[in-house]
């Protein structure tokens, strides 16, 4: 069940394809076409560019911690209005637990330095989380390729 999701490296809409198996991706929007191989179970680089420094990050999504704070405190205060200590206790601590098992749970997505592909499924042994330095080299990259298209 391995993954990409990456920006169409012409037109920037999101897109994803699966990495299972070698397929022909082609853009909604512009029509770029994009061969994609099937990759090793390790990936050995950026299946979209084939860029090789990637970094792994937490596939955790944003925000979701926060609503289940947010929701964890609401039904607190509900029961704690209503004396009931216990639960209150109860859903404190299960949510910060729940919390916690989720973070270990959820695998790292493997992204590209250079087009910010998401790659999951993929084992992250082997992998460094990001570094900003080489996160700047990139940036400017960018930016340099930015000027040269206007
Ligand atoms: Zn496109
Ligand atoms: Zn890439």
């Amino acid at each position: 069940m391995a993954k990409v999701v990456f920006p169409c490296p012409v037109c920037d809409v999101p897109a994803q394809a699966s990495l299972d198996a070698p397929n022909d991706w082609q853009c909604s929007a512009c029509d770029h076409r994009l061969r994609l191989d099937a990759t090793p179970p390790k990936l050995p680089c950026c299946a979209i560019c084939g860029n090789l420094e990637l970094y792994k990050r937490k596939d955790f999504p944003h925000g979701f911690g926060m609503v289940l704070l947010v929701v964890a405190c609401t039904l607190s205060l509900v029961t704690y209005g209503l004396y009931q200590k216990f639960w209150t206790w109860f859903i404190l601590l299960g949510t910060a637990l729940f919390d916690g098992v989720l973070f270990a749970l959820v695998g790292d997505a493997i992204v590209c330095y250079r087009c910010n592909a998401h790659h999951k499924g993929f084992p992250s042994e082997g992998h460094e989380p990001f570094e900003l330095t080489i996160g700047e080299r990139y940036r400017q990259e960018r930016l340099r390729k930015e000027q040269f298209r206007k």
